[in-house]
């Protein structure tokens, strides 16, 4: 007799968490919001908690040949403070946890430390734990993070509605093509120890995978400007892939538009270079840590004039399904793809 196999990778990230998650139960009415937004939220009586947690493998999430550590601690803080911003919510402590193989000697974990503590610095976080191990695969980074918000103010995937607005922060696609220069001189490297690597050009879209930064300055412009985004999601898994999110989560469509979506000059021309579609590394891309959110109608004026909020669509009914207007005008249907890590 043999037992029932199924391959995690038939499910995919989303289909194994959706598969768990359908057996868990809550048992406290603090648990506002459990599994399946950026953090989850808690009840603090007078304001709430969110909770989110990130892990990064060597071999997985970053490549030690060319990620420096400083880089790297920085990165595994400001990922996590990415899906505290993309709850509308202000971080105040992490925690830090590693796994360590005997590769790694005390500089090394100084200076992936370094990294942490001047992101801690950056965000006004303070890391109040974690735990330490060995590691037989590498290096593992775990990091949660833990914010607080007015329960009024969080921003969940879930509340767009017909006719918001859709926006995104920065520009797209920069840290996947970020990561193709990276592999691309790593290969060259190689090939041949002697050569030096050429990355001199490509500064914006390495820094960009090296050392994101969470858009925790859009987050006090909301409050600035009295705005709470109907719905919210940071860019992790690449554009496409979060509008799927949103707009199953709100129960809308969305349509947004090619010649609205940003792009830096330097993505652009790398893309090109590296035989890329521009268009599909926005999309598709990764690592963006950027913020997709949708407004009501109404707060439009407020933002209308702010030099790093794009308005790349609208929402539409359900029934309308997702759409992308390309330049020459015609809709076709968004696909997710994401990142597949099984
Ligand atoms: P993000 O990309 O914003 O970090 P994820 O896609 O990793 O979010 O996770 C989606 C949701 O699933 C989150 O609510 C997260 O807390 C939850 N989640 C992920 N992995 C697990 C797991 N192994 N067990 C329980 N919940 C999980
Ligand atoms: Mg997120």
């Amino acid at each position: 007799m043999s037992e029932k196999r199924t391959e995690i990778a038939d499910l995919g990230e989303f289909g194994l968490i959706d598969h768990l998650s359908k057996k868990v139960k809550i048992r406290n009415s603090s648990s506002i919001k459990g599994i399946g937004d950026d953090a989850a939220v808690i009840d603090a009586g007078d304001h709430v908690k969110v909770v989110s947690t990130d892990m990064l493998m060597e071999g997985v999430h970053f490549d030690l040949s060319y990620a420096p550590l400083p880089h790297l601690g920085f990165k595994a803080v400001a990922v996590n403070v990415s899906d505290i911003a993309a709850m509308n919510a202000i971080p105040k402590q992490i925690t830090v946890s590693i796994g360590l193989s005997n590769r790694f000697s005390l500089e090394a974990v100084e200076a992936l430390y370094e990294g942490i503590y001047a992101a801690c610095d950056h965000y006004g976080v303070d890391l109040v734990g974690g735990d330490t191990t060995a590691s037989r695969s590498g290096l593992v980074i775990s990091i949660t993070a833990i914010g607080e918000a007015k329960k009024e103010e969080i921003t969940y995937r879930s509340g767009a509605k017909a006719n918001d607005i859709l926006c995104v922060t920065g520009d797209l696609g920069a840290a996947l093509v970020g990561l193709q220069v990276l592999e691309r001189e790593k290969q060259v490297f190689l090939a041949n120890p002697d050569m030096k690597p050429e990355l001199d050009k490509y500064t914006v879209v390495t820094g960009r995978q090296l050392r994101p930064d969470a858009r925790m300055d859009i987050i006090h412009e909301f409050k600035e400007l009295g705005i709470i985004p109907t719905s919210m999601m940071d860019i992790s898994d690449g554009l496409a892939s979060e509008i799927f999110h949103i707009c199953k989560a709100s129960g809308v469509g969305a349509t947004i538009y090619e010649d609205k979506l940003p792009i830096d000059k330097q993505t652009f021309d790398t893309a090109v270079e590296l035989n890329l579609d521009p268009i599909t590394c926005v999309l598709n891309g990764g690592e963006d840590y950027e913020l997709l959110f949708t407004i009501n109608q109404k707060d439009f004026e407020k933002v209308e004039k702010h030099p790093d909020i794009h308005f790349i669509g609208h929402i539409t009914k359900s029934e309308e399904g997702k759409y992308l207007v390309t330049k020459s005008g015609t809709a076709v249907q968004i696909k997710a793809q994401g990142w597949k890590h099984f």
